[in-house]
């Protein structure tokens, strides 16, 4: 029985994963996609967590390097965020950041910022980390699937720590 349910949102410029990144979580059997003209693609997925079963509906948000007025309507009512950027393109993260100072709600709700394609850089972790400057932070690559998983449960705690 699934106890609770989360709107997350996926934002990040274009090309830096966040459709392979879907594709890689979501089980088909559990996933319910549909595309609009208009630029959002959701899929559902449901998960077993410490805190009971959840289901996540997962808006993958098409869109520019600023957030249009219509990307804002699909933010509305959003349990938390997923911010994804390109580890082999710095200014991705650029991107983010400004992201982050135009979410009026961001810093309350919980959130995650993925480091992806991390199977293309070959550069120390830990230095990258410092370079970046945002958290929680996960090096994920859809490609491989590395932290994929772990990255969407850190954040399933998050969202599920919240009172009701
Ligand atoms: P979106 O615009 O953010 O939805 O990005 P896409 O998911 O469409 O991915 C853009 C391109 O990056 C595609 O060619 C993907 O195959 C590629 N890509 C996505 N994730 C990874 C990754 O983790 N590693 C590598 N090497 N390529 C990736
Ligand atoms: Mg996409």
């Amino acid at each position: 029985m699934i106890d609770r349910v989360f709107k997350v949102c996926l934002l990040g410029a274009p090309g830096v994963g966040k459709t392979s990144l879907l594709h890689r979580f979501v089980n088909d059997t559990f996933s319910d996609t549909y595309k609009t003209t208009v630029g959002v693609t959701i899929k559902t997925k449901t998960l077993a967590t410490d805190s009971g079963e959840i289901k996540l509906i997962l808006w993958d948000i098409e869109g520019e390097r600023e957030l249009t007025e219509m990307q804002k309507q699909y933010l509305k009512r959003c349990h938390g965020y997923l911010l994804v950027a390109d580890i082999s393109r710095f200014d991705t993260f650029e991107v983010l950041e400004g992201y982050q100072k135009a979410l009026e709600n961001y810093t309350q709700l919980p959130h995650i910022v993925f480091a992806n394609k991390s199977d293309l850089v070959d550069e120390d972790k830990t230095q990258l980390t410092d370079r970046i400057e945002m958290s929680p932070l996960v090096f994920t690559s859809a490609k491989t699937g590395e932290n994929v998983e772990e990255g969407f449960m850190n954040l399933a705690a998050a969202l599920t720590a919240r009172p009701k």
